[in-house]
């Protein structure tokens, strides 16, 4: 595969911008190698700019659930584009994704639009400590709520990959307003929630956690969470950046049949461009600014073009059968793999909730940030560059998901399967 010019725009970035990236995980230092730049892609491929093609699994990190440059998205984008770009001022668009999101997540009676799932949840936090007038959250090993100072404590891939516990620049009285608990165990869980001496405001959590890798919440642990937070009066924050409009048109609380107090989104609703969201209960919303008290704005808060790509993606996922369609062929290629890897006799785990999906490199099982950390992620570097060499594009990290979409074919899936036996073939086994 020739990567020339990848290799020289890599070097002039690493010039210009830290680690030449503008996130770090994009990076590949925990695989060992150059990141390739991404000139265009179309439904399941990316092409590189020396024009290699590859079965895109990172699919943006999640958004892209219809697949790339969907002849629907385009459209609407193309539509709005031509009536200006940013108004700072209310648009019709702003309405219509609100009715769309409000009408497919149960939990959620009002939505604040913002620009990031970061912004959504920092502001879902201020938003719980003002509405309860307490200060702590309490959060789970392993989850990623974005890179606010309160979440960057034990918080999942980005972070794991560069092995660093926490980050330096987050004072340690922010800090000290964080705590960190293991997912799914409940004993801990009741214990911390039910110390008076916390002050505690909120919770906050991935239904299905996906940033130490896909981490199933057990059976119970989420009944109990609502329970437990309802009964003590602490705001339940269903961070949904990965899972909304992922694991069914009505997110992990539909699915589950969770109802959280705020609900944080990303991703997925914007189609491809940079959106996030928090929304819930009427009562708490209501106490935002310019309603409430509680202050949030942004100059291209419910940019129109973000809003017209979010709503024309949620109208395609509302098809009848989307995600029994999607969720079907998930399954099948997860199968497949975790037959390779038996027959291949490599020591695997393979977590997945509908569509997202982690073949973590441990005889397993992976429940939380423990378990997940005993996965080899020598072997995960092997397997993605060899991957990557074969025109699989994957996450550049054990820690993360792999995403399938809806314009992911039947031969893209066996062609990533045929790649991943004659890796599995080549790995030394138990
Ligand atoms: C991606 C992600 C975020 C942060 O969203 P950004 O748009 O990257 O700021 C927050 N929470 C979860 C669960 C995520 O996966």
């Amino acid at each position: 595969m020739k990567t020339e010019i990848s290799k020289a725009l890599f070097a002039q970035a690493q010039k210009l911008i830290p680690g030449g990236v503008n996130s770090p995980v994009r990076a590949c230092k925990s695989v060992g190698c150059d990141p390739r730049f991404i000139a265009r892609a179309a439904g399941s491929q990316i092409y590189d700019v020396d024009d290699n093609a590859y079965v895109d699994f990172i699919c943006s990190w999640g958004p892209m659930i219809l697949g790339h440059n969907h002849p629907a998205v385009v459209a609407a984008i193309t539509k709005a584009l031509a009536s200006g770009t940013s108004f700072g001022a209310p648009s019709p668009l702003e309405v219509e994704l609100a009715e769309l999101v409000t009408e497919a997540l149960p939990s959620v009676d009002m939505v604040r639009f913002v620009s990031s799932g970061t912004e959504a949840t920092m502001s879902a936090l201020r938003l719980a400590r003002g509405y309860t007038g307490k200060k702590m959250v309490v959060k789970f090993d392993g989850c990623y709520h974005g890179h606010a100072d309160s979440f960057l404590v034990k918080a999942g891939s980005g972070l794991i990959t560069l092995g660093i516990p926490g980050s330096p620049g987050v004072p340690d009285d922010i800090v000290r307003n964080t705590l960190s608990i293991p997912y799914n165990d409940i004993e801990i869980l009741e214990k911390t929630l039910r110390d008076d001496s916390l002050d505690i405001a909120c919770l906050i959590m991935e239904p299905v956690a996906a940033n130490m890798g896909v981490v199933l919440p057990q059976p119970g642990f989420l009944q109990k969470v609502r329970a437990l937070t309802k009964e003590l009066g602490i705001v339940l924050i269903f961070d949904e950046v990965i899972t909304g409009f992922r694991l069914s048109y009505g997110g992990a609380q539909a699915k589950f049949n969770i109802r959280p107090d705020l609900t944080c989104l990303g991703k997925i609703i914007g189609g491809g461009l940079p959106v996030g969201a928090y929304g819930g209960k009427e009562e708490i919303m209501r106490q935002i600014s310019p309603e409430g008290p509680v202050y949030q704005a942004g100059t291209l808060s419910g940019n129109p073009l973000a809003m017209a790509a979010g709503a024309a993606t949620l109208r395609e996922l509302k098809k009848p059968g989307f995600y029994e369609t999607l969720d079907a062929k998930a399954a099948t290629f997860a199968t497949e793999l975790s037959a390779l890897t038996k027959k291949y006799q490599i020591p695997a785990t393979l977590n997945r909730e509908g569509s997202v999906m982690t073949n973590f490199f441990t005889e397993g099982p992976v429940t939380d940030f423990e378990s997940a950390m005993t996965a080899d992620t020598k072997t995960f570097g092997l397997y993605y560059r060899e991957m990557l060499e074969r025109g699989i594009y994957l996450a550049p990290s054990q820690f993360e998901g792999a995403f399938i979409s809806a314009a992911h074919t039947e031969d893209d899936l066996a062609k990533t399967l045929e790649a991943a036996e004659s890796v599995f073939s080549k790995l030394p086994g138990k």
